[in-house]
């Protein structure tokens, strides 16, 4: 049984291990092929291996991947799973088809330290910071289980915040992207922070996408949702987000999580237009999902029209995000005490 688990490596990190051990640097190359491109972890199918090599991968490597605790499908076609991530911890990952796309939301951490006011996980300090292997394994796990919907993008949306754990996140989506792997377009992978204002260049470094969830359409209302403010103010945030796009020329999603009597007046609507005006963007409107304890409504359907409206009137590029897999969203509770925390089982509608 390996010692290293073989899912932990980016491919700089696997050649350097394989030059380290004396071997060629191609090694590399040869076991993301096999591994990634082909699904292959059997060492005996690995033909274009010395014999030698072969027998010595078992003792290098383990192949493990998180085990899939639960596994839900909506009717409308979200897939739902629970994923062990030992110690009694566990994280979820949704599947959300759209289209001729298949997005999978993945998660960096259990629990998270930045205590949105609005999310279940900010409400559980950090446990756990994902390692390479448990971000590729809900990957991994989720393309096996799902053959007949392949995964066409990925978020970085689901629990923890991921630039606070960039590591493993930006390692992972080397090897989602690597041409001898996976072959992921970067662009078809977004990191959504909730303003880590001084890691943001990490992601346009990455050439993945970037969405900010922004949530407040002024520095009162953001601080108290989001404790995170106080650190980076809107101003910070807004500027970071300037640079990234300078150096990207990519568009940035602005997530805004509508809650009743908190930030979703008209006067809301306006100051976010003006706001994010003069930021390449486009707006996410995310009806606020309710869970329990939150403290927080969603918004009347009227009042979340009329806040769209508004927007549109002004001329804003704004998306209303749909809910999706309802009749699995309601078991969230039972798979997991920290579910329910983004509004993610969703998808876009104009
Ligand atoms: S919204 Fe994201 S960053 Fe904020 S507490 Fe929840 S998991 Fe953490």
């Amino acid at each position: 049984m390996g010692t290293v688990n073989f899912y932990d490596f980016n491919m700089s990190a696997l050649e350097q291990f394989f030059v380290t051990r004396g071997e060629k640097k191609f090694r590399a190359q040869q076991m993301f092929q096999w591994v990634y491109a082909r699904g292959i972890t059997d060492p005996e199918q690995m033909t274009n291996l010395s014999k030698a090599f072969r027998a010595e991968i078992p003792q290098l490597f383990s192949f493990d991947l998180p085990q899939t605790i639960k596994h839900l499908s909506s009717v409308d076609g979200t897939q739902k799973f629970l994923f062990d991530m030992g110690d009694n911890m566990s994280v979820e990952s949704v599947l959300i088809p759209s289209g001729d796309r298949n997005t999978l939301c993945v998660s960096s951490e259990v629990g998270c330290n930045l205590a949105c006011k609005f999310c279940f996980t900010g409400k559980q300090k950090l446990l756990k910071r994902l390692s390479v292997s448990q971000i590729m394994g809900q990957f991994l796990q989720v393309k096996q289980a799902c053959p007949d919907q392949p995964i066409t993008n990925i978020v970085f949306m689901g629990m923890g915040e991921p630039l606070d754990n960039p590591e493993a996140v930006f390692a992972s989506i080397e090897i989602l992207n690597n041409t001898w792997g996976l072959n992921l377009s970067r662009k078809k992978i977004t990191v959504s922070t909730s303003g880590l204002v001084d890691k943001i260049p990490l992601v346009s470094k990455s050439g993945a996408r970037l969405a900010v969830s922004l949530n407040g359409s002024n520095d009162r209302v953001r601080s108290d949702v989001m404790p995170i403010n106080k650190k980076w103010n809107i101003k910070a945030l807004l500027d970071a987000c300037l640079e990234h796009y300078r150096a990207t020329n990519d568009k940035i999603t602005f997530e805004y999580v509508l809650l009743a009597g908190v930030t979703d007046s008209l006067d809301h609507a306006r100051e976010l237009y003006h706001l994010t005006k003069n930021v390449p963007c486009k707006l996410n409107i995310i009806p606020f999902n309710e869970h329990p304890d939150s403290g927080y409504q969603r918004p009347k359907d009227s009042a979340i029209d009329r806040f769209q409206h508004e927007l549109i009137r002004l001329g804003a590029h704004v998306l209303r995000r749909k809910t999706m897999g309802r009749d699995i969203f309601a078991a969230c509770g039972q798979l997991n005490s920290t579910a329910n925390k983004h509004p993610q089982l969703e998808t876009l509608s104009q």
